[in-house]
């Protein structure tokens, strides 16, 4: 194993420190962020503002872990898929989505990130679950997938990304601190200078995470997996139910909205005749309502080996009726990239 420092895996602070243990200025600091999660770096000597001699110093003792595009697919609907090698060569995905104007011009341009390689949760309708996890990504290799993705948004739709959704492969509460650090990076303005708002963490309920966000008052949008709207059928889709169910996430979520004062985003991915009736509308509802919220019902895509399929255009209009009839604020999300395996739950990397 390596004694070198990889620099692209240090927050904000522990790089500042670093420059210090070096016996350098303040602003060396801010050239090196810059370098790593602005500039995309891929090597200490891409980083040309630094004299040689401070490079040359630098690599005695540090290295870049970053992330290597290695490969890409487009769907027909305009989304794109980037597949990225890490440099134990594990892969990750991110995908772009946009949001066009009539005329063609990008509105919004989302990417989804990964936070780990794998995932440890096993929801069964889940690609990524089926991988278990192998690892956790690093600050660096969060980061490096959003510019990289910044860089394909400029190069395709002539404009930056507008929002990010830490909804990729990986539970990203699982991996709290490097997340949180990333999505720090992403708005700083020496970084992409993303607004908090613009930025959305996804969990599958882990509630002491849950309450440790409340407490630390992340401004970053919260986002609940929730998938099915009582026990019995979201532990059967969700294995995590049976140890923290829906009193528990009922709980964290209280405490979550009591301290921050923000609303929290359910997703739920529509299965046909699994957790579409009418009778788990109003259960949704009634979840609704434990806090302020608004709801994304998810068209599901299919992932290979998965009995559960998406939900049926008149039952979907049912659902949302029933949803609307009880006063819950849901907007129907068509789940891109199907024809490249890009939408909710189907990524995975099959290399
Ligand atoms: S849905 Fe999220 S938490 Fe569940 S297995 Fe997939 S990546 Fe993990």
């Amino acid at each position: 194993m390596s004694d070198l420092v990889n620099l692209s895996a240090l927050n904000k602070e522990q790089l500042t420190r670093f420059c210090e243990d070096m016996g350098w200025k303040r602003y060396r600091s801010d050239q090196l962020f810059q370098w790593i999660h602005y500039h995309r770096a891929a090597t200490i000597d891409a980083m040309s503002n630094l004299p040689k001699a401070a490079r040359e110093e630098l690599s005695r003792v540090a290295e870049l872990k970053g992330v290597e595009a290695a490969g890409e697919s487009r769907s027909a609907d305009g989304t794109i898929k980037m597949l990225f090698r890490l440099h134990d060569d594990r892969l990750v995905e991110s995908v772009l989505i946009p949001e066009l104007f009539p005329d063609g011009v990008a509105d919004r341009l989302t990417v989804c990130v990964s936070s780990q390689v794998g995932c440890v949760f096993g929801c069964t309708f889940c690609a990524t679950g089926k991988m278990g996890l192998l690892r956790n990504l690093t600050i660096g290799e969060i980061t490096g997938q959003v510019l990289a993705m910044n860089h394909l948004a400029e190069k395709t739709f002539d404009k930056r990304i507008t929002n990010v959704v830490y909804m990729g492969m990986g539970e990203p509460f699982h991996n709290y601190k490097p997340v949180t650090d990333s999505a720090e990076i992403l708005c700083d303005p020496l970084g992409l200078d993303l607004s908090p708002r613009r930025i959305t963490i996804s969990t599958v309920g882990l509630t002491r995470q849950i309450q440790r966000y409340a407490d630390e008052r992340r401004p970053w949008n919260l986002a609940i997996s929730l998938h099915a709207a009582d026990d019995e059928k979201r532990s059967r889709i969700m294995p995590i139910n049976e140890n923290l169910n829906l009193n528990a996430l009922r709980e964290a979520l209280t405490h979550y909205h009591r301290q921050t004062r923000q609303p929290v985003t359910y997703e739920y991915l529509l299965f046909d005749r699994f957790n579409d009736a009418v009778d788990d509308a109003r259960k949704l509802a009634k979840i609704a309502r434990w806090v302020p919220s608004k709801i994304n019902i998810i068209m599901y895509n299919h992932v290979e080996g998965v009995t559960l399929q998406r939900a049926k255009e008149d039952r979907l209009s049912r659902f949302m009726g029933e949803l609307t009839r009880l006063g819950a604020r849901a907007t129907v999300r068509r789940s891109r990239g199907d024809d490249i395996e890009a939408g909710c739950g189907q990524l995975a990397t099959k290399k």
